[in-house]
């Protein structure tokens, strides 16, 4: 029965015995099979026939579900790369192939009879999803056909697919590479030209602003804030009596001409006489001078040559900065910052000294903490960054955080020695640690100028009364130092004398 309509059913497939193509079908494998055995006996042809039909569409399932393996393999290697534009329109399709494999590779493993089965699972799989397709036919023969057909067309689809998404995706990938990195090549190229020719020009307008200032100061000898070319440019509500001059000689005569350099100047440059006699004559004749150590005076002097030092960079940096050479007059200017970073760690190594006077250990950890920041305040200004106009409140904050670090001891001291010992010890400096404080908070708020650009340009603008406030600061601390070592000297006479033995 299954034999009879097996033959029935494959006559009746006039489409593929019509098949064009060279390379002969599954169909046209089964239909040749038929014939040539047809022309022996009708029974046994027809015997025969149906046996080997069936064995040949179970071969055939073999056979497609073995390169079905290798299709789908290599399918899946593009749906990974291409997911979006072969799944988008052939899921479905690629869902059952998916499935048929799945489903087959289970009966993989029988030896006997594995052909049908895995046929009747590709078929069972099938019509669970394309059952119109398969309701036509009857045998499972027949619908292993009809699926293989089915599939084939999948495949052929997908593979096509595949093709033109590999080769629109090499060409047109490398094309839209090609065609954005050129573009980016050009515009990284306009940019960069662009950059570069906006540099010529400022460094031009530059050159041509500095010799325009120079010109213009030789006719006037003094010019305005405008006259000046920009990195000259500090404060804007100091208006006028700027000099402006390409010789350093005249940089330095300039300090005996009036100009709005010329409180800066000699504030500090008295300022560093007043020191300097401090230092050599009040000083010495001091009590506490006749009381102290080698290791005492050195820490005293430290804390004069400090002074001195910061005198001497401002005063040096007042007079040079007129001078026309850029790179010249900005290190001038960390010559100026160095100056004051390293007075106020020495200001405060006076006090960790003086603190721990009979604690060593505590004293140089303290001391070698503010010695490491107050050389941080050294190399800082040397970094472009630092001085950059934009940064006044930053280098102010790092000053006034190195300040503040010289209380860093009051947690110690307060825990060791009490809380009023503290407020009696530091007493004295208060007064130079606000002096300090109120110069730097008017120094970086541009005060009192600021309310009236101009009439502060030669006296009384922030920077005027910044430097005052530094001398004043020193001088208020060398006060304090005294008090210091007066309590030092107490303390060590009661709790200490061996060390100083
Ligand atoms: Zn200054």
């Amino acid at each position: 029965m299954a034999c009879s309509s097996q033959s029935m059913t494959i006559e009746s497939y006039p489409e593929e015995a019509a098949s064009t193509s060279f390379a002969p079908t599954p169909t046209e494998e089964t239909t040749l099979l038929r014939d040539r055995r047809r022309r022996h006996s009708f029974h046994t042809a027809r015997k025969l026939s149906c046996d080997y039909d069936a064995d040949a569409v179970f071969l055939r399932v073999e056979l497609f579900l073995a390169e079905l393996e290798r299709r789908m393999h290599w399918i899946e290697e593009y749906r990974k790369a291409h997911m979006v534009q072969i799944d988008s329109s052939m899921r479905r399709g690629y869902a059952t192939l998916e499935a048929v494999r799945d489903s087959c590779s289970f009966a993989s493993g029988e030896l006997m009879g594995s052909g049908k089965k895995r046929a009747k699972i590709l078929v069972e799989t099938l019509e669970d999803r394309y059952n119109d397709a398969m309701a036509t036919k009857e045998t499972l023969e027949q619908k292993a056909q009809v699926g293989i057909r089915l599939m084939e067309s999948f495949l052929v689809e997908m593979e096509s697919r595949a093709h033109a998404v590999r080769d629109r995706g090499i060409y047109g990938a490398l094309d839209d590479g090609w065609k954005a990195m050129d573009s980016k090549l050009v515009h990284a190229r306009e940019v960069v030209d662009e950059g570069m020719e906006r540099a010529r020009r400022a460094k031009d307008a530059l050159r041509d602003s500095i010799d325009n200032a120079v010109i213009l100061a030789q006719e006037n000898r003094l010019i305005t804030y405008a006259d000046l070319p920009h990195p000259w440019r500090v404060n804007p509500h100091i208006q006028k009596g700027y000099r402006f001059t390409s010789s350093k000689v005249e940089c330095f005569t300039s300090m005996f001409t009036f100009s709005n350099e010329l409180v800066n100047i000699w504030s500090h440059l008295i300022g560093l006489f007043i020191v300097l006699s401090v230092a050599f004559y009040f000083y010495p004749l001091h009590t506490n001078f006749h009381l102290s150590t080698k290791a005492d005076i050195l820490v005293a002097a430290v804390f004069f040559f400090a002074a001195c030092k910061c005198l001497v960079c401002s005063t040096l940096w007042h007079t040079m900065n007129s001078i026309s050479n850029q790179g010249l007059m900005e290190r001038f200017a960390c010559v100026d910052y160095t100056g004051i970073s390293f007075l106020v760690a020495a200001s405060i190594v006076t006090t960790e000294y003086t603190a721990f006077y009979c604690e060593p250990v505590s004293r140089w950890t303290y001391i070698l903490l503010t010695m490491s920041l107050g050389i941080g305040g050294v190399i800082l200004p040397w970094h472009p960054t630092f001085n950059r106009h934009d940064l006044a409140w930053a280098r102010v904050a790092f000053y006034v955080t190195l300040a503040l670090t010289g209380f860093a001891p009051l947690a110690q001291l307060s825990y060791t020695r009490g809380f009023e010992w503290c407020l009696y010890f530091y007493a004295p400096i208060v007064k130079s640690v606000l002096v300090y404080f109120a110069g730097a908070c008017i120094y970086a708020s541009q005060i009192p100028e600021r309310w009236s650009p101009g009439l502060f340009d030669y006296v009384g603008g922030s920077h005027n009364i910044w430097h005052f406030a530094v001398l004043g600061g020193i001088l208020f601390h060398y006060c304090a130092m005294q008090d210091f070592f007066a309590v030092a000297f107490q303390r060590a006479a009661g709790e200490c004398p061996h060390l100083f033995a």
